[in-house]
């Protein structure tokens, strides 16, 4: 009981506070039942701070607490229909007059919020946390587009909501592409992403995020006085918020199982994930007769799906080498048919994944599709596993050119760390050329590990001075037809001709430096006027040393922490100082792109700058003042004409701003001023 209590309590904190569970759902889900048994066999060993006594989650540190009144209770599960039977018999004892109904509805896979609106205008935006105390994040949740913002006139004043964010699938699978595309480490399924979503401590960030919500749940204000939930939902809907596209009313529980086995026939046809169905007492008066438990209401049940799954075996693991050198083990695997599709290989993610799965080569696994489309490996039959079977070694050198491999402080990945690794080349190659990068198009997969390959390419910038009269001559085709690659070179030509006067952003991001995505490139690039100005930015400086200042000195600036340290570090390393050279002996410097600037608003050419807490989200403002002609800037330098100062702004700050020449201004003038 004491292991299970310690495994429960660390996979909690993995899941609900650093939002990367290594073990899967079912798994988890085991270990607290097993718990929930012992406990009700032997109850004088019953830890008295069980896991199994709270909600899991604790909140975050980085957010405000929010005290939930009352607590955030989650829902009793069960994994039979013989217990919602129990259920059903339960009910009757408790309430021997009968005149209840079923609603069943889907249980959305997301994270749970509370939303409290006051004057008809969101308010606040908390996560359930613990259940008693969770995390305010309501400038993360006011990007969600589906939320409303404020609410038309016959609702309460003051009302608190409850329902489930979640991120859509498509969504999920996109965000996993482009994050891969920028290096980064991608999300394990839709409800980590959305976890890992709303804990980011930069909204803009955020509203990029394809989250969306579902209101389900009345809160502790402004919800009195209906008589059914369907009755409360109806209204959840006319005030604007976003519900459940689907529930069913159930007058005996044959007719909500058979609801539930409609619903699970459907389970996959929602833009969200369920992970189950649950049932609720239709009539509200009941709730308080029936009451809750710590953990849950007493009211109301989930039941869980078996997870869709198919068994297959492992028959090896390979590894491969991405454009930043992190290897990516792949499961390739006894091709199966699992929700639709045949499936042959499954990504591992990282070693750490497969220590904590212990997948080994010939086991038999359970395969499912994490988001319904991405297949994962959720667990082992070690029942089957032969006796022979070895757990899997992570190479300790690099597959594709045999170099050293390293695994930074704090990283999950193992890198290669040769420069010159061929297998990262072609990969970084390819990243230079795609779509936003400088969109050379002619450059697919197989050209670039021929270039590699043959030796042409040792460098991204050797296509500024290859012999594209040679390489028409190149052999492109499959072994066996060969194929020159012709015309297309002159076409290629033309494309690397045309990415010299690529825009500065598009440069930025195709260099492919560690935590530069797309958007990251556009707010560096919007501070600097050439690709020669980042090795010494005083912006990127001061982004850096703004980061180690506490408290209200802190400012919030549109270039994010890790970005500025990680173009500073490349231009600082020898590779970086060589591209520079090189880049300059081409005559290439590229420039940010053409604004236009609004050269006739109130705010035309004025240099400003947002600091401290203002009563809108910044982004907004910063998009007010763009659009009257202003400049939105990160610092205060001899440029800036106003300093637009919410609360708590130390008078250090706005003094400094004034020996530059700045105007320190508040939010009503500003707000004038834009008239
Ligand atoms: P769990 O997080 O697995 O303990 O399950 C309980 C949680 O299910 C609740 O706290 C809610 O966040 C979530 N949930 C999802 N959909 C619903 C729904 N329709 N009604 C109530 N709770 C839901
Ligand atoms: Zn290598």
């Amino acid at each position: 009981m004491a292991e299970l209590v310690a495994a429960i309590n660390r996979n909690d904190r993995l899941y609900y506070v650093e939002a990367r569970p290594v073990i899967a759902d079912a798994d988890y889900d085991r270990m607290y039942e097993e718990l929930i048994r012992l406990e009700h066999d032997f109850p004088q060993f019953k830890d008295p701070n069980s896991p199994t006594l709270r909600v899991s989650g604790e909140p975050l540190a980085g957010f405000a607490p929010v005290r939930h009144d009352p607590p955030m209770k989650s829902l009793d599960k069960c994994y039979e229909k013989g217990e919602l039977v129990a259920f059903d018999a339960f009910l009757r004892k408790e309430l021997p007059d009968g005149g209840w109904h079923y609603v069943v509805e889907p249980k959305v896979d997301g994270v749970s919020i509370s939303l409290l609106y006051e004057d008809r205008r969101l308010v606040r935006a908390a996560t359930r946390g613990n259940g008693e105390v969770g995390d305010d994040v309501t400038q993360n949740v006011r990007t969600i587009r589906s939320i409303p913002k404020a609410l038309p006139a016959d609702a309460p004043d003051r009302l608190e909501v409850r329902g489930e964010v979640y991120m859509t699938r498509d969504g999920f699978v996109k965000l996993n592409a482009e994050l891969d595309e920028a290096g980064r480490e991608t999300f394990m399924n839709p409800r980590n992403a959305c976890a890992g979503s709303l804990k980011q401590l930069d909204p803009k960030v955020v509203a990029q995020r394809p989250l969306d919500a579902v209101i389900y749940n009345a809160g502790g204000v402004g919800c009195d006085g209906f008589a059914s939930h369907t009755e409360l939902i109806a209204t959840f809907r006319r005030w604007g918020f976003p519900v459940a596209p689907w529930s069913r009313v159930a007058a005996t529980m044959d007719e909500a199982i058979a609801a539930i086995d409609e619903l699970g026939a459907n389970r996959h046809g929602f833009r969200f994930e369920i992970d189950g169905a649950v049932l609720k007492i239709n009539e509200r008066a009941f709730y308080g007769a029936l009451g809750a438990t710590a953990h849950s209401p007493r009211w109301a049940r989930a039941y869980k799906y078996a997870p869709e799954r198919a068994e297959t075996v492992v028959r090896g693991i390979t590894v491969q080498v991405g454009r930043t050198g992190v290897l990516t083990p792949v499961a390739e695997l006894e091709p199966v048919e699992l929700a639709g599709s045949v499936i042959a290989r499954a990504t591992l993610h990282n070693a750490d994944q497969i220590a904590a799965q212990d997948i080994r080569v010939g086991d038999h696994v359970w395969l499912v599709k994490a988001g319904d489309v991405i297949p994962a490996i959720d667990g082992v039959l070690t029942e089957k596993r032969d006796l022979f079977v070895v757990p899997f070694v992570f190479p300790t050198a690099c597959p594709v050119c045999g170099g050293a491999v390293a695994r930074a402080a704090g990283e999950v990945a193992v890198r290669c760390i040769n420069p010159a690794c061929p297998a990262q080349l072609q990969r970084r190659l390819e990243h230079f050329c795609s779509r936003n990068a400088l969109d050379i198009r002619s450059l697919g997969g197989r050209l670039a590990d021929l270039l590699v390959e043959k030796k042409l390419v040792a460098d991204p910038l050797d296509l500024f001075t290859l012999d594209y009269a040679a390489l028409a001559e190149l052999d492109v085709g499959e072994a066996g037809a060969p194929r020159k690659f012709g015309k297309n070179a002159a076409n290629m030509r033309d494309a690397v001709e045309a990415a010299r006067t690529a825009s500065l952003e598009r440069w930025l991001f195709a260099i492919g430096i560690p935590n530069v995505g797309v958007t990251v490139a556009k707010d560096i690039a919007a501070e600097h006027e050439k690709l020669s100005d980042l090795p010494a930015s005083a912006v990127l400086r001061h982004v850096v040393a703004n980061d180690a200042k506490k408290g209200k000195e802190r400012e919030i600036l549109p270039i994010k922490v890790e970005a500025a340290k990680a173009v500073l570090a490349f231009f600082d390393s020898p590779y970086g100082q060589t591209f520079r050279a090189r880049l300059a002996a081409l005559g290439i410097d590229p420039r940010r792109a053409a604004r236009t600037v609004r050269t006739d608003g109130p705010l035309a050419g004025v240099g400003c700058v947002l600091t401290g807490t203002l009563s809108r989200p910044r982004g907004e403002y910063a998009k007010r003042i763009e659009a009257a002609g202003g400049i939105v800037q990160s610092a205060v330098t001899s440029k800036t004409r106003y300093l637009i100062a919410g609360a708590n702004v130390g008078a250090t700050k706005t003094a400094k701003a004034r020996a530059l020449g700045t105007e320190v201004i508040d939010e009503a003038r500003l707000l004038e001023l834009l008239g």
